[in-house]
């Protein structure tokens, strides 16, 4: 599913099948899940895709082609066969000050899946097998893909919070089902806003083992020492500041947001922080794997085959989707 310009919908199409280059796996891809910045790259919102792009950054795929410079690099024990995971954060420079100093995730040279690099809406693509991932046993192919994006980035938007036993969670979907899950099992309160009326929403988060749930318009019983905002509405920052008790952090997770409107500066006085999480590390994703199926992490998916990409894309822009859409490659 080819996008050949941003503001127009995926072509169904044939493509030549991708040739692993130096340090890369060709990878039959089984499932891929849809991201909203998959939707925000359709829609024109991030600049310079690679065009055409094939889109998709939570790939799960088999393994059929080794190029022969992967054998004995470090981090790269890969075999013909394995099922790996491939994530939005696809190739860095590895020495920019960045790459030197643990944030690879803003590697000034960084490539991302489906947006600079091919992505996984396809039967096959390559992928750099130093951030390819191998995934645990317990999830099949479309359930794990999921925790490849959401889970990944929104573990390191919440790991963001340090250890604030009041978190608040602004946009309740796919990455807040995901690290929800995590904040709970870690002994965390969980107060979670939805839109204003979303009755639906608040009662599954209740049900999820939120202490309490109500609008983004409203304030919650206590004052939070941390919150992360996953919802890309740039009004919900100056609601969360106002929520905050003094030195706690409002943690932006997405790619993209609206403009934030102005606020007094008492609600940032008092040491409170408001900080942004862009890609993820290795290192994140790691570390996300390992206590995903400890927890369990569980995820809830809606499939579709892949040539009705569009038609994910279109359910979740419309908020139609209650799971998250996989694409099913047969
Ligand atoms: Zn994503
Ligand atoms: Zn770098």
């Amino acid at each position: 599913m080819v996008l050949d310009r941003p503001k127009t919908p995926l072509v169904l199409r044939d493509v030549a099948k991708p040739k692993p280059g130096a340090g890369q796996l060709l990878l039959q891809v089984k499932a891929c899940a849809v991201c909203r910045t998959d939707l925000h790259i359709v829609d024109g919102e991030l600049p310079n895709p690679k065009l055409p792009l094939i889109l998709g950054h939570q790939i799960v795929g088999i393994v059929k082609e080794v190029h022969p410079s992967v054998s004995g690099q470090s981090g790269s024990d890969f075999s013909i066969g394995d099922r790996v995971g491939v994530p939005w954060l696809g190739w860095t420079d590895g020495s920019c000050t960045y790459c030197r100093s643990n944030r690879e995730n803003l590697c000034n040279q960084g490539k991302f899946t489906g947006y600079n690099i091919d992505g996984g809406y396809a039967e096959f693509t390559a992928a750099n097998a130093r951030y390819c991932f191998h995934l645990p046993g317990s999830y099949d192919d479309v359930n794990v893909a999921p925790l490849l994006c959401a889970g990944m980035i929104g573990f390191r938007s919440y790991r963001k919070t340090g250890d604030a036993k009041r978190i608040g969670i602004y946009g309740f979907g796919n990455a807040a089902h995901l690290i929800s899950q995590i904040a709970l099992h870690e002994g965390r309160e969980l107060f979670v806003f939805t839109r204003p009326g979303d009755d639906a929403g608040q009662n599954e988060a209740r049900s999820l083992g939120a202490k309490w749930a109500g609008g983004s318009d409203e304030m919650p019983p206590d004052k939070l020492a941390a919150a992360i905002i996953f919802a890309s509405v740039g009004s919900l920052v100056p609601a969360a500041l106002h929520a905050l008790a003094k030195g706690g952090t409002v943690v932006c997770g997405g790619i993209h947001m609206s403009d934030i409107p102005s606020f007094p500066y008492v609600d940032l006085w008092q040491e409170r922080v408001i900080t942004s999480v862009a890609n993820l590390t290795r290192r994140d994703g790691e570390e996300f794997l390992k206590i995903a199926p400890r927890v369990p992490v569980k995820t809830k998916v809606e499939t579709f085959p892949l040539e009705e990409a569009n038609t994910a894309l279109d359910k979740f822009r419309a908020g139609k989707l209650s799971d998250t859409a996989v694409l099913k490659i047969s």
